[in-house]
């Protein structure tokens, strides 16, 4: 019989209160039961229940205000760690989940380079074999996180001479080695989420390979499902999200406003409340699908959504708001924040951080192509390279 998951939830609850209790803490104790992650296997901080299970308990938790490990980790709990589920060794799973569940471990992942971004699987970082070592060379960038990780999910190029799919492997990489050099990215905020990173003589070994040599591209294709869900997969409550800051900027600044100026801005919020209650029941069509398992080409569709929302609210927002919309109160600090996207949720910055949306996670034209080909059926992208040997595709 399966445990009653609303009893599991109340006891963590009741044993550590969240307000009493330390969030490291309470966090280890939510893995330790099984909390962490119910869908997953006992001995990955789950219980070998179902998605909906999982959604279920995440609900209870959070109405009985206990800390959100994927705040402060996003990477690591959204992406990496269904990774590691899915393709690590025990030993990895072992070593890996519980501390980057509590977020004593951050993690980042080190896929995109300057020459290969929505064609990642063109990159070009080497990973070449030296006995029970992996020496490590190349550069990766826009890795968001980076100057706060412990450790990254990295793939590689291991064999030049195959088409360039089958020549990856999958690693889980030690920031802090020798030979690992993080520099910050500024973005338009004036902040650096991301950052590059050059990997000169890097020594792995051989343990922290992630999947069979030859096979990460399947790793790779696993955490871009989950990146895409878990930037684009939220369900915001009936008029929550985005669409509440500009229904709140309307209401302060134009309700009862006649004029046709107010009318015009009241027919684009009208439009962009719809939009984002159809964006929202999408996303929730899709994690019904979800519930069988591994996220499929919804994520895409939720993600395109999502960019495109939050642009044409955060457009509205800054439009309501006049003259003050040119205003950035906060300056540009030049910091590197230690969490994603939310320092400062000002609408005026977070104008300027949604541009970043319909880019990272995959670009807006990238989920339409993955739309057409995997949802509509149309004819697949033009790609002359896939049978090529990697080192035959010219590249620059
Ligand atoms: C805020 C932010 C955070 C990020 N964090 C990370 C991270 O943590 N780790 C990581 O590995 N990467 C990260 N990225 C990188 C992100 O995944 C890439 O920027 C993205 O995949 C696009 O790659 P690119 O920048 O190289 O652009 P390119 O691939 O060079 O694309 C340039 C333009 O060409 C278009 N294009 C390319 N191919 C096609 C095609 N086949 N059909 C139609 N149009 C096409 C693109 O849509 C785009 O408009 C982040 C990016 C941003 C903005």
């Amino acid at each position: 019989m399966s445990p009653n998951v609303d009893e599991l939830v109340d006891r963590l609850l009741a044993d550590k209160p969240p307000a009493q209790t330390p969030a490291k803490e309470f966090l280890g104790e939510q893995f330790d039961r099984g909390l962490a992650w119910l869908h997953y296997p006992k001995d990955c901080g789950g219980l070998d229940l179902t998605p909906k299970d999982q959604a279920r308990a995440q609900a209870r938790l959070a109405a009985g205000g206990a800390p959100v490990s994927g705040h402060k980790n996003p990477i690591g709990y959204g992406m990496c760690a269904p990774t590691i589920v899915s393709h690590g060794t025990d030993e990895q799973k072992h070593r890996y989940l519980r501390p980057l569940f509590t977020s004593e471990e951050i993690w980042c992942q080190l896929f995109s380079e300057p020459g290969a971004g929505s064609d990642v699987a063109g990159l070009s970082t080497k990973a070449e074999r030296d006995g029970e070592e992996w020496v490590l060379n190349g550069q990766k960038v826009w890795t968001t996180l980076a100057h706060i990780s412990k450790f990254g999910l990295l793939i590689a190029r291991t064999n030049p001479d195959v088409p360039k799919h089958r020549g990856m492997t999958a690693f889980l990489v030690d920031m802090k080695a020798p030979g690992v050099e993080v520099r910050p990215l500024y973005q338009i905020t004036g902040e650096a989420e991301f950052n590059e990173v050059f990997f000169t003589e890097a020594r792995m070994s051989d343990d922290l390979r992630i999947g069979p040599e030859g096979d990460g591209w399947r790793v790779a294709v696993t955490t871009l499902m989950n990146e895409r869900v878990s930037i684009g997969g939220g369900v915001a409550r009936r008029g929550g999200g985005p669409i509440a800051e500009a229904m709140k900027i309307w209401r302060e600044r134009w309700k009862g406003d006649t004029s046709p100026h107010a009318l015009i801005l009241r027919d684009r919020l009208v439009n962009c409340y719809i939009r984002s209650e159809a964006f929202s029941m999408t996303n929730q069509r899709a994690s019904q699908v979800r519930r069988a398992g591994t996220p499929g080409p919804e994520g895409s569709v939720g993600k395109l959504a999502f960019a495109e929302e939050n642009q044409r609210v955060f457009d509205l927002c800054v439009d309501m708001m006049g003259n003050d919309g040119m205003l950035f109160p906060a300056g540009y600090p030049m910091i590197r924040p230690e969490l994603v996207g939310m320092s400062n949720p000002d609408p005026r910055k977070m104008f300027l951080r949604v541009r970043a949306n319909s880019i990272e996670g995959g670009t807006s034209e990238v989920m339409r192509n993955i739309l057409a080909e995997r949802v509509l059926g149309l004819p697949g992208d033009v790609r002359t390279d896939k049978e090529l040997p990697w080192k035959d595709v010219p590249r620059s």
